[in-house]
């Protein structure tokens, strides 16, 4: 019993689709032991980026643009359902379940518009309607490709706290749900087809694991249910040496270990969610990264670190943009106790979330990375826990640059290599790269610097070149 979750651009058009039936069809025929597919999907490509926009428009009263997300929504769907269901009365249903949703979704968007206010649950709700529509889609689809597929609401399945945005699975009774309501149906062999991203309180709020969170809801179900494997089915051929999309001759690694992975999507490659490894690494389940389009290519195999500890050295680049840099600065900082301490307390109090905290952080400055998104949040916050620090100048200011990237070096025990931290800054000094800033302490999967936005491609790809990365290490 294997769980397969399917992406934006794997789900996102009828000839899409047909090759995902063709892979959970090919799957199933292959199947020996313990039977049966748990098919995660996600939204349309572009959904729920729209849905999101649409709920932001609702807010601001902009009737005309919650009004085109709607029926463009609607035409979407409508558009497979014509092209893929042969069954009139299926595509009836379809379409009627559809228009119930579209439905609902105004009424939702309306009352955000009166109240002219968007809470973080108003956007939960909006957001997961991509995904609540593809599941049912997806399993009439599976079943017109003559597979045995059922439907199973992901509202009902994973059980969440009420963090809207970013929900945590309540693991226990999510575990016992999936169970009961899974098993059976696995143990016939069927295909059960869910939606990722969304989930649901105790209470039946609607909630969301965080953008990108489908290939987390594929994890959360595959421990929930101990499958043999859980495979992640994306528009590209595994995880790569670094984003294709930025460095072109990028080359696909047969396998990673969890701690690089788990340090590579945190740092921004979106292959896979940051969250996916826990529930995976904590069961034991094998992780594959493959693609909806190159189906016969090997991906990525995740494995755990013991057996690879010996191959050291830098196996892959990523970036994560739209972030901020924070610095607090002032002479009057020197031997005070305690002001870092402050600073981080306030941080946290708002929960932003601190990503690097940087090497020229001295008695007279700290400075720390937080995404851009939350920097005037931090910045007030800091302001007012210094408030008296200001006003007497024993700190002369609180600021934050955005348009900073950091750009990170993944591998296998890098601080017991010797000369990767060389490499990296030649590398850089050599494409005439200014670093703003470096990691404090490097860890020992990974090296972390800043940069400005504007250099950031160029610093991926001098380091995919410096590492030699586009050649095959045999
Ligand atoms: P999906 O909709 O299937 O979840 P995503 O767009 O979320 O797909 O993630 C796949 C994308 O991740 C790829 O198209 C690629 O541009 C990007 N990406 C970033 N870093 C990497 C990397 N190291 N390896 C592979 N893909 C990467
Ligand atoms: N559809 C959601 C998003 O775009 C979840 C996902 O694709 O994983 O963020
Ligand atoms: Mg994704």
């Amino acid at each position: 019993m294997i769980v397969m979750k399917f992406g934006g651009t794997s789900v996102g058009s009828a000839d899409a689709l047909r090759q995902v039936a063709a892979i959970v069809r090919r799957e199933l025929d292959a199947q020996q032991t313990r039977p049966g597919v748990v098919v995660v999907t996600s939204a349309m490509s572009g959904v729920t980026d729209l849905l999101s926009a649409a709920a932001q428009a609702a807010a601001n009263a902009d009737h005309d643009r919650t009004e085109a997300t709607c029926n463009l929504l609607r035409a979407q769907h409508a558009e497979v359902t014509e092209t893929l269901i042969d069954d009139a009365d299926v595509r009836w249903r379809l379409t009627e379940e559809l228009e119930e949703t579209i439905r609902q979704l105004r009424r939702v968007l309306d009352s955000i518009a009166v109240l002219g206010e968007l809470t973080p649950r108003g956007n939960d709700w909006i957001c997961g309607t991509g995904e609540q529509v593809m599941a049912p889609l997806l399993t009439e689809v599976l079943r017109s490709a003559g597979i045995a597929a059922v439907h199973a609401n992901a509202r009902s399945l994973i059980v969440t706290d009420d963090n809207f945005g970013a929900a945590e699975p309540l693991v226990s009774e999510t575990e016992s749900r999936c169970q009961t309501q899974l098993t059976p149906l696995l143990a016939q062999g069927r295909a059960v087809v869910t939606g990722g991203f969304i989930a649901s309180t105790f209470d039946g709020l609607h909630t969301t694991l965080g953008r990108g969170g489908s290939d987390y809801s594929a994890a959360i179900l595959g421990a929930a249910l101990d499958a043999d494997e859980i495979q992640i089915w994306t528009d590209v051929s595994g995880v790569k040496t670094a984003d294709p999309k930025v460095v072109p001759d990028a080359r696909s690694l047969r396998e990673i270990t969890f701690p690089e992975i788990a340090e590579l999507a945190y740092y921004g490659a979106r292959v896979i969610h940051p969250k996916t490894v826990r529930p995976a690494i904590r069961k034991g389940i094998g992780l594959r990264v493959l693609n909806t389009f190159e189906p016969d290519h090997a991906g990525t195999r995740v494995i755990a670190d013991e057996h690879r500890a010996r191959q050291a050295g830098i196996k892959a680049i990523s970036a994560i943009r739209d972030m901020n840099m924070i610095m607090i600065e002032g002479r009057g900082m020197i031997g005070v106790p305690g002001i870092a301490a402050r600073a981080f307390r306030a941080v946290s109090d708002v929960n932003a979330n601190v990503l690097m905290i940087s090497q020229s952080s001295s008695e007279q400055s700290i400075c720390f990375v937080v995404p851009d998104d939350s920097a005037d949040m931090v910045i007030n916050a800091l302001r007012r826990e210094f408030s008296m620090e200001l006003d007497r100048g024993y700190i002369e200011r609180i600021d934050g640059d955005p348009d900073i990237v950091i750009v990170a070096a993944v591998g296998q025990a890098i601080r017991h290599t010797p000369g990767i931290a060389a490499r990296v800054f030649s590398a850089l000094g050599d494409a005439r790269i200014n670093v703003v800033s470096i990691a404090q302490g490097a860890s020992d999967t990974m090296i972390s610097l800043v940069v400005v936005r504007d250099a950031a491609d160029a610093a991926v790809n001098a380091l995919h070149q410096a590492f030699n990365l586009a050649q095959p290490t045999g």
